[in-house]
């Protein structure tokens, strides 16, 4: 069995002790892939590190978080341009709107958004989306910008079935985490009527981690407790879902 991890930040100092261990537990659940969505500044050495001494199994994204648009947003985005100019990501993120924690920054997260879609079609890799509190925003964002060649992810996504069919039409993916298996979460209802074409499982880690390990520390080979349940909601076998996340997951970042 093979499953992509489509979004997990295993370079931050959560798993500085135990980062190779925590990769080979991943590999033994059958993981090939960890994404590796960039925050800021701060950490992008480390995420460019950590992908080096992966042994090729995390590949990094480079983007701004919206939760790090600050008053130096301008300096981060020239940085981010910089690193694209050098090399190649696997995508642009993890970038988008956050109204959950802090409002201050409304307008430059949009400007930071805007300029983040620009550069993924510009460079032609995928966008990861966060969307806090702010699903339909990044939907309008998404839709005003899609004139075919924009592709990308909703990640974490939580949101109704109509925002997931939209995404859908607009042709981006649904990530699918550690929610899923919250109870009282929903997210098994609003899942169970949507096409698995439009989904690719992810951890979020160290953030999220599934039942049973809900409330702790959440690491990439979690993501077999997110794809079990999953088979569960949508009445297929652990298998099934292995093989249609990933497929789409290779096929959205071209693995
Ligand atoms: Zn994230």
């Amino acid at each position: 069995m093979k499953l992509i991890d489509t979004h997990a930040h295993i370079y931050l100092g959560d798993f500085d002790s135990d980062r190779t261990f925590l990769i080979e537990s991943a590999e033994r659940v059958g993981v090939t892939k960890i994404l590796m969505p960039a925050i800021d500044i701060v950490t992008h050495q480390k995420m460019i590190e950590t992908e080096a001494s992966s042994g090729g199994i995390g590949l990094s994204m480079m983007g701004l978080h919206p939760c790090s648009v600050k008053e130096n947003y301008l300096t981060e985005l020239a940085l981010i341009r910089e690193y694209l100019e050098k090399r190649k990501f696997v995508a642009i993120g993890e970038t988008g709107l956050d109204f959950y924690w802090d409002l201050s920054f409304k307008d430059q997260q949009y400007e930071a958004f805007q300029q983040q879609i620009e550069w993924a079609i510009e460079y032609d890799i995928p966008v990861v989306i966060h969307s806090r509190n702010s699903t339909d925003e990044c939907i309008r964002m998404v839709s005003k910008n899609q004139q075919g060649r924009l592709r990308g992810v909703f990640h974490c996504f939580s949101g109704s079935k109509e925002q997931a069919n939209q995404i859908g039409e607009l042709g981006f993916y649904l990530g699918i985490g550690g929610v899923l298996t919250f109870k009282n979460a929903g997210l098994d209802k609003v899942i169970k009527d949507i096409d698995p074409r439009y989904l690719v499982l992810e951890t979020d880690a160290p953030y999220l981690a599934p039942v049973p390990y809900r409330g702790k520390r959440n690491e990439p080979s979690y993501i077999i407790y997110v794809a079990q349940k999953l088979a569960e909601v949508k009445g297929m076998t652990v298998g099934e879902v292995a093989v249609i996340t990933t497929a789409n997951a290779q096929k959205l970042f071209g693995l």
